[in-house]
């Protein structure tokens, strides 16, 4: 996708849009399955959460990819997009029996992280194969808001609760067919991750029906120019190893699931603004631009740094800018950045813009969320309209009569 694409999309179809370039999660998918080409039996469920635009879950899915669920409505989504139950896990966090029956009724693998529900859905569907979710209680990332590993989290069956679990397989004669695990965000330390393998290879051994072991996501990628990322390559190596050791042992063959969001989408995202004001202060050059932290949240809510450039005009004189939205709160996406000198009309773009940011954005102020684009062999296809002020008021219902002072 060069600039000359994204300047092509956003005159088309304005700004603010989100743009997603097919090529680079397509060559992340063939990363991340080479990096595990050794191990016999590789499944990728893609996160929906990351980005669930019906267009970018048929094209993950075209390439080989089943999807990983949070809520009844992604499963609904994966199946609006014509992807078979069979190949959607749903693995949500502190939902109801109702919507896990819900969603075990329409043939999607249902992972379980807690043991009261497992219990009571054990007592009455004994017969329907469930996977655990454990929580190996290893730190694996740096944001705190994304670490999931931990103690005090509230994701997973902690491993100290296994005798438990077990007990509870046990009363209920109920199928256990896999064992997931998912630390968060931000895998830097590979021999962390590969700590965490081994509690859930060593929990996995207690099962004697697994069909499959969960490894969960968290791969970090770039996010400028030297940033450190998850080398997947060398983990790739080191954990196809002790997976396939694992697998023999074991006795049954086993398929190795990994769940990527942000590493499929991440880098193939941008985020198209138009500056609307060039404000200078006595203490900074304000580039005001047409969204906010409404449309893209990561900055103000993760502190995450998001490059930008001004594609309008590459090659000016670099200048230092205040990149801020119009929301009327404070919602910065970045300062003191150096940036090709900005005119008012110019159009910026934001790097690693494809996951958790068109799926994060909100109508606050009452703003239209943004039209999004996938750019697929060379063309720019819209794969979701700007909203309109009836998306606004569709639900809402104005009081019938006339309000008393
Ligand atoms: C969010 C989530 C993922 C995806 O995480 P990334 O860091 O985007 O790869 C995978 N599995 C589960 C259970 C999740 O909640």
């Amino acid at each position: 996708m060069t600039n000359q694409n994204l300047l092509a999309i956003a005159k088309e179809h304005g700004s603010p849009v989100y743009v997603y370039d097919a090529e680079k999660i397509e060559s992340q998918y063939k990363r991340l399955t080479g990096a595990f080409n050794k191990v016999k039996n590789l499944r990728i469920n893609y996160a929906v959460k990351a980005l669930s635009n019906l267009a970018v879950l048929q094209l993950i899915h075209g390439f080989g990819a089943g999807m990983d669920t949070v809520s009844i409505q992604e499963v609904r989504l994966a199946l609006a997009a014509g992807i078979d139950p069979s190949k959607i896990m749903f693995t949500p966090n502190g939902v109801s029996l109702d919507e896990l029956e819900a969603v075990a009724k329409m043939g999607v693998q249902i992972n379980i992280d807690n043991l009261s529900i497992l219990e009571q859905f054990g007592t009455k569907h004994p017969k329907t194969p469930v996977c655990v979710r454990i929580n190996p209680h290893v730190m694996a990332g740096g944001n705190t808001n994304i670490s999931v590993g931990h103690i005090d989290s509230k994701f997973g069956i902690s491993i100290h609760q296994i005798p438990h679990l077990l007990r509870i397989v046990k009363n209920t004669g109920m199928n256990i067919n896999g064992i997931h695990m998912h630390t968060g965000s931000d895998i830097l330390d590979i021999d962390v991750f590969l700590h965490a393998a081994e509690i859930l290879f060593d929990t996995a051994k207690d099962f004697k029906d697994l069909e499959f072991l969960d490894f969960g996501s968290g791969f970090k990628v770039p996010y400028k120019e030297g940033d450190i990322e998850t080398n997947i390559e060398e983990l790739g190596e080191k954990l196809s190893k002790r997976f396939n050791a694992f697998e023999k042992n074991y006795g049954k063959p086993l398929t190795l699931v990994f769940e990527p969001g942000k590493f499929l989408v991440s880098e193939a995202g941008k985020f198209l603004v138009q500056v609307n004001v060039i404000k200078q202060t006595t203490s900074t050059v304000f580039a005001q631009v047409d969204s906010g932290f409404n449309h893209l949240i990561r900055p103000m809510f993760y502190g995450s740094r998001h490059e930008i450039t001004n594609i309008s005009n590459p090659k000016g004189r670099e200048r230092f800018y205040s990149v801020v939205g119009y929301i009327c709160e404070t919602d910065t996406f970045a300062t003191n950045r150096r940036i090709a000198e900005i005119a008012e009309g110019d159009i910026l773009a934001f790097s690693n813009s494809g996951a958790y940011c068109f799926s994060m954005a909100s109508n606050y102020n009452s703003r239209y969320r943004p039209a999004e684009v996938l750019f697929l062999d060379g063309k720019a296809h819209l794969i979701r309209e700007r909203e309109t002020f009836d998306d606004l008021i569709k639900n809402q219902i104005p009081l019938k009569e006339k309000v008393k002072a």
